[in-house]
């Protein structure tokens, strides 16, 4: 594919006419540059853009809100009684899941907080999690606290996967091998997908068969994967997963998070879990009774009701991703990054080498990128002038630039542009 790039803009410019997705740029704001143009937005990994819609979904249930007062749980457009409905076919459909088995609540560290609780149970010999490494710092908190919350020694009880030769990517084989090697004693794997550092995706369905194969329970963080990768979560025969919305997802700061619980674990009588009212039987949550009554759905391990106004932006945003398509939108993806890594390895032979993996199958829209030995910048120094400049990454010390090419709303132009600007800088 990539032989039919050039390192020009009349090629990018060609590209953005022929894609088929090109009319959704229009449904986000872009923040502005100093002159006014539209930023180099390449955060998405991070917090993505505004849907537009979303100011009108908002302002629907402040709306509804002011008119109804209480009575707005059953009146209005988009009753609030049962708003977080409105979301799940969208989740189901963006993780390959079957509607019962999603639910959009709380957000992502808590959400991984109470699947642990369910699925996280040691027992004497068996009580290990395996977690990746680069782990995100609010994940290893999360399992570390798991493990002294049951009398364990994180130090004892929590493995982490080896990274290669790179320091940050990990062989499949390793992966596989490091299941095998703790098997009898592994209770949990909780894997990202994609690694929030290194941009690498892991074969989810490898890693459920090798960890359901020694005994253990496999979840996912996919913080880094949901509207990122074409997952199908439900044939993966996955335990669970988690993953937030305020990255790839669009949903706005603090939005809500979502949960997968494979069917299989539904209507379980004996399976702990912290419970709420939102969890309770729908018909019967009104009556008030002091016995909970586990919905037979993911929703089960619903808590509270739920934020609304959060609510309403994300629905903003998952109809777009309903429009586009998740399988279209990773098609997309797949060109745009090649693209991407394709002018940064033609322009910036020198101070960067990217560190994602650079097949198609083995990550996803993001690239993260690190200065090599060669380079004769001041890593920082180059980033904040790249800000100035309007073209926003992130960067994280002491010498790694992370960019995501959004299929939703960045165009090949976009990448054109970064890739052009970030030559200019280098060495300038
Ligand atoms: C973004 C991210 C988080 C953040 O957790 P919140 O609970 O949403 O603040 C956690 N884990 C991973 C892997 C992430 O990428």
């Amino acid at each position: 594919m990539t032989d039919s790039f050039s390192n020009d803009l009349a090629c990018a410019k060609k590209l953005d006419q022929s894609d088929p997705l090109k009319k959704f740029r229009d449904e986000f704001h872009f923040p502005k540059t100093k002159a006014g143009a539209d930023q180099l937005y390449f955060a998405g990994h991070s917090l993505g853009l505004m849907p537009k819609r979303a100011k009108d979904y908002v302002n629907n249930e402040l709306s509804a809100w002011a008119k109804y007062g209480v009575e707005g749980h059953f009146l209005g457009s988009h009753p609030w009684l049962h708003y977080h409905e409105n979301i799940t076919s969208s989740f189901a459909k963006l993780v390959g899941a079957k509607n019962t088995e999603v639910v959009a609540m709380n957000t992502l560290t808590v959400n991984l907080h109470c699947m642990m609780v369910s699925f996280y149970r040691p027992t004497k010999s068996r009580y290990k999690i395996l977690i990746e490494n680069n782990s995100f710092p609010s994940d290893k908190y999360a399992v570390d606290s798991q493990a002294r919350f049951h009398d364990l020694d994180p130090k004892t009880t929590i493995i982490e996967l080896a990274a290669g030769a790179d320091g940050m990517t990990v062989s499949e084989g390793s992966i596989l091998e490091t299941i095998k090697k703790h098997g009898p004693e592994l209770s949990l794997i909780m894997l990202g997908n994609c690694n929030y550092l290194s941009g690498q995706k892991f074969d989810i369905d490898k890693i459920v068969k090798a960890g359901h194969a020694v005994g253990a329970v496999v979840g996912f963080n996919l913080a880094h994967g949901a509207g990122n990768l074409h997952l199908k979560l439900h044939d993966s025969g996955a335990d669970f997963a988690v993953w937030c919305s305020y990255k790839y997802l669009n949903s706005g700061p603090g939005g809500l998070a979502g949960a997968f619980v494979h069917e299989r674990h539904h209507g379980k009588k004996d399976i702990p879990r912290f419970e709420g009212w939102w969890g309770h039987n729908k018909e019967t949550r009104f009556k008030m009774g002091p016995q909970f009554e586990p919905l037979a759905t993911t929703e089960a391990w619903q808590l509270s009701n739920p934020p609304i106004f959060q609510l309403a932006s994300l629905r903003a945003s998952m109809e777009i991703f309903d429009e586009a398509g998740i399988a279209e939108l990773r098609k997309k993806g797949d060109q745009l990054t090649n693209y991407f890594s394709w002018l940064i390895q033609k322009n910036i032979t020198n101070e960067i080498e990217i560190i994602t993996p650079q097949s198609e199958g083995a990550r996803g829209s993001m690239l993260c990128m690190k200065f090599t030995a060669n380079n004769k910048n001041n890593p920082k120094a180059w980033f904040e002038k790249m800000i100035q400049a309007g073209a926003i990454m992130d960067f994280r010390e002491p010498n790694i630039i992370r960019a995501t090419p959004a299929p939703l709303y960045n165009s090949y132009e976009d990448v054109f542009r970064l890739v052009s600007l970030m030559k200019e800088y280098m060495n300038a």
